[in-house]
Order: C-alpha cells, then sequence, then structure tokens
C-alpha cells in the first residue's frame, strides 16, 4: 500500500526529531503487523542558528528557513509537513502561507487531545516563547481550552533546563523533581491536566512520575501524522 510521503522539519532538537521517527515506524508495525510503514523525509536543522534567531526576536528569518527546507521536502515528495517543535509554531501560519503542501499543526493535535479527554482547563508547560507569546494559548482558547501557565520565575528555570540540558540529552532527577513541583503548583490552581508543550519534556516527565493526565505533544504529533499518511488520498 503506497502511503503518503511525511516531511519533518527536525533537529529542534534531535533528542525529540528521534521520537517521531520511532514513533511512526514502530506504531505502524504494531498497529498493521508489517514494515509497510509511511516514507519519512526529515531536514533536520541547524539548531544555534535557530536559538540565535529567537534570541534576537528574528522570526521571519527563521520562519523564511523553515519555509526553504519544507518546500524541499515538498520537492522530495512529501505530501505534507510538521514542525517538530512547539516553539517555532509562533510562525506557523507564515510558513503555512509559503510552503504547497499542508502543514499539520502540533497545537491542533493537542487541542483535538485535550478535548477528546473531556478536559476544559490545563497547565502548559514549554519554553518562555511557548508559555508567554499567544500563540499556543490562543489557539487552545479557541478552542475552548482555559490555560494556565506557571509564574514566571518557574517559566524561566524551565526554559533553562529545556535549552540546557533536555535538548542535549541530559536527563536530570533534579529537573525532573523541580518540574513536578511545578505541575503540582498547577494542580492546586485548578488544572486538570498538563500540556508538555514542549516536545522534549516528555524525556524528562513521564506519564508515572504524574497523577494528572499528561499531554505529550510529540507523541500527539507524531500519532497525528501516521494517521494521516495511512489514510486513502480524497
Ligand atoms: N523542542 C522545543 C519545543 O517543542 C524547544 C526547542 C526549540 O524549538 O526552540 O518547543
Amino acid at each position: 500500500m503506497k502511503h503518503r510521503r511525511i516531511g519533518i522539519l527536525g533537529g529542534m532538537s534531535p533528542e525529540s526529531t528521534i521520537v517521531y521517527y520511532e514513533h511512526i515506524t514502530r506504531t505502524y508495525t504494531e498497529r498493521f503487523g508489517d514494515y509497510g510503514y509511511p516514507e519519512i523525509l526529515i531536514h533536520s536543522v541547524n539548531f544555534q542558528q535557530f536559538v540565535d534567531w529567537q534570541h534576537a526576536g528574528q522570526w521571519t528569518a527563521a520562519a523564511d528557513e523553515m519555509a526553504r527546507a519544507l518546500e524541499g521536502l515538498r520537492l522530495a515528495g512529501a505530501g505534507f509537513g510538521l514542525i517538530a517543535t512547539n516553539t517555532m509554531h509562533i510562525v506557523f501560519d507564515a510558513v503555512q502561507q509559503a510552503v504547497g503542501m499542508p502543514l499539520v499543526s502540533i497545537v491542533d493535535a493537542t487541542a483535538e487531545a485535550i478535548l477528546s479527554a473531556g478536559l476544559h482547563r490545563v497547565g502548559l508547560l514549554g519554553t518562555v516563547f511557548t508559555m508567554r507569546e499567544p500563540f499556543f494559548r490562543d489557539r487552545l482558547a479557541q478552542a475552548g481550552i482555559e490555560v494556565l501557565v506557571p509564574e514566571p520565575g518557574d517559566q524561566d528555570r524551565m526554559n533553562e533546563v529545556i535549552y540546557q540540558e533536555l535538548c542535549g540529552g541530559r536527563i536530570l532527577e533534579a529537573s525532573r523533581g523541580m518540574f513536578l513541583r511545578i505541575i503540582d503548583r498547577l494542580r492546586l490552581r485548578g488544572a486538570q491536566g498538563i500540556v508538555l508543550g514542549c516536545t522534549e519534556i516528555p524525556l524528562l516527565v513521564r506519564p508515572q512520575d504524574c497523577a494528572l493526565p499528561l499531554f505529550n505533544t510529540t507523541l500527539l504529533h507524531a500519532e497525528k501524522a501516521l494517521r494521516l499518511a495511512v489514510q486513502p488520498e480524497p
């Protein structure tokens, strides 16, 4: 069976891009019993360049480079694309406009999962960009989901762990404890579930660590891509 080819804009960071590849290929085989998984093209970026653009607020430069890379994947036969990071969904609309194939939003995949779990108030963890800028929260709010974010000091501490540890593959017990304490404060403020809104956070915070339902954006995004790729073409 011919599936749609998946294009992944990855490398932000590689630690989570691996999870996309693993989820799509392994889950396909578990579900369908053979190795006929969809073809996957990965464009892995120079992540430092993106971190520099983030710090300088040069979102247009980042969007241009993302569009260029995704266009390359389209020309190589991708049927649709994924931006494999929550943070860079800050420029999702601009990139979508510049790319001639559909892009699957990680925020939409997350909103759909929260709604199908019947929740309406969640805590959002991620980089400072994801927690402070409106792009993620507003899209959830449009879907009728109330979003709580950690206090500013906690946001800074989480951001530090994401870039200094998780994106480099360092998983530290002390940082896990810190994230779990922040999650607990969100629970006390009324969060019914927690959005792990950075594709590396699930490497640190696992379902067994926490009593609240966790929305693993990496897996939700990868799963949506798998389902779309194996759907018969309309
Ligand atoms: N992977 C992270 C995210 O999902 C952060 C890395 C980045 O793109 O800056 O937001």
